[in-house]
């Protein structure tokens, strides 16, 4: 069964791989951990989690679209709302957030 979860490891590669494996394993549920490892292990790769995986090359050109914590290009988009109560005003404002899908770094 392909889940979004497998299907987006699918389309990392070796190195991207290894940064979400080290930022973002522990945040998933034993189902989706497993299916990260059958990803590592149908690479057969050698990942540790332990060993802080080096960032990806910057591609001339874009390194101001790229994460500055892991040199990813990958990014969640998601609105957030913000509510300010006041004494007499409540006021409502939405601003988007970015999220590295690697290592979950927030712009
Ligand atoms: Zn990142």
């Amino acid at each position: 069964m392909a889940t979004k979860l497998s299907s987006f490891l699918k389309e990392l590669n070796n190195q991207e791989l290894h940064l979400f494996y080290y930022y973002r394993y522990n945040e998933f549920l034993p189902g989706s951990q497993d299916q990260i490892d059958a990803e590592i292990r149908k690479r057969n790769l050698q990942l540790s989690i332990t060993a802080k995986p080096v960032k990806l090359e910057i591609v001339e050109g874009n390194a101001s679209a790229l994460c500055k914590k892991c040199g990813s290009p990958k990014f969640l988009a998601q609105s957030k709302k913000e509510i300010k109560v006041g004494k007499f005003a409540r006021n409502e404002s939405v601003y988007m957030e970015y999220k590295c899908s690697l290592c979950n770094k927030i712009y």
